[in-house]
């Protein structure tokens, strides 16, 4: 059976995840990769769309959903409540597309143990410096959020050793080279090639 791969970008806030996967998935259109949309309880920032950016529920809804085990995933970030749910996940990779995760290091760890191949990527921002200068920059938070945000950035980068991968990202041109090859590579491992091309090598070794 197709089964695409996982892949998992986790950064302190700010790093520049969601711009990364954003980039990769417009470079990408041929339809062999997507992001999974998590679910949170946090208030959407002006111009995300609920289903598009995030499925935006109440504390009660997510509460309920843990309790149907409808969550691949799901841990508190920032006093909010996010999640994976299992059908934004299974049903691509069955249909033979990786799926991309915007993760905490929480999840990312979670995901690692039910599905050890996910490859994991950790995102540094250049300096705290401009990790703050971008939180900034991007003009979406308050004041009070985004020293949250660096206070917490802390805990999430002293999880950078638990990943399979790491991408600074200084240059964003060449951070999105940096994960476009890492993801490129995984694709290339041996038992997913053969697989993938199992009727070319039967091919290729038959008797004349
Ligand atoms: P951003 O990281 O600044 O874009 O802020 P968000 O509010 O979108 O996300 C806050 C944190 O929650 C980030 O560390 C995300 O990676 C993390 N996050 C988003 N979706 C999920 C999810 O489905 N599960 C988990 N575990 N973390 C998530
Ligand atoms: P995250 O998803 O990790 O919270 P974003 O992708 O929202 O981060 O990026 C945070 C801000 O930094 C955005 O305004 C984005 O345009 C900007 N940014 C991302 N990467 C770079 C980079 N390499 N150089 C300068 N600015 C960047
Ligand atoms: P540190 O690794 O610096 O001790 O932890 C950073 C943050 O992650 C702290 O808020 C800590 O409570 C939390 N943390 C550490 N290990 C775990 C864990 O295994 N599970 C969860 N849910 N949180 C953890």
């Amino acid at each position: 059976m197709a089964s695409g791969n996982l892949f998992i970008l986790a950064a302190p806030s700010g790093a520049g995840k969601s711009s990364l996967i954003k980039a990769l998935l417009e470079r990408h259109q041929d339809g062999s990769m997507q992001v999974s949309v998590s679910h949170t309880t946090r208030q959407p920032r002006p111009g995300e769309q609920n289903g598009v950016h995030y499925h935006f529920v109440s504390k009660a809804e997510f509460e309920q959903l843990i309790a149907q085990n409808a969550f691949f995933e799901w841990a508190e970030v920032f006093g909010n409540y996010y999640g994976t749910s299992k059908q934004a996940i299974a049903d691509t990779l069955q249909q033979g597309i990786d799926v991309f995760l915007d993760i905490d290091w929480q999840g990312a760890r979670q995901v690692k143990k039910l599905m050890p191949q996910t490859a994991t990527v950790f995102i540094a921002p250049p300096s705290r410096d401009e990790l703050l200068r971008r939180l900034q920059g991007r003009g979406q938070d308050s004041a009070d959020v985004i020293a949250d945000r660096m206070d917490k950035a802390r805990a999430e980068i002293s999880h950078y050793h638990e990943f399979d991968y790491i991408v600074v990202n200084d240059d964003f041109a060449t951070a999105l080279a940096e994960v476009e090859a890492l993801v490129i590579s995984h694709r290339l491992q041996q038992t997913k090639q053969a697989s993938r091309h199992s009727r070319l090598f039967a091919e290729l070794l038959k008797q004349d």
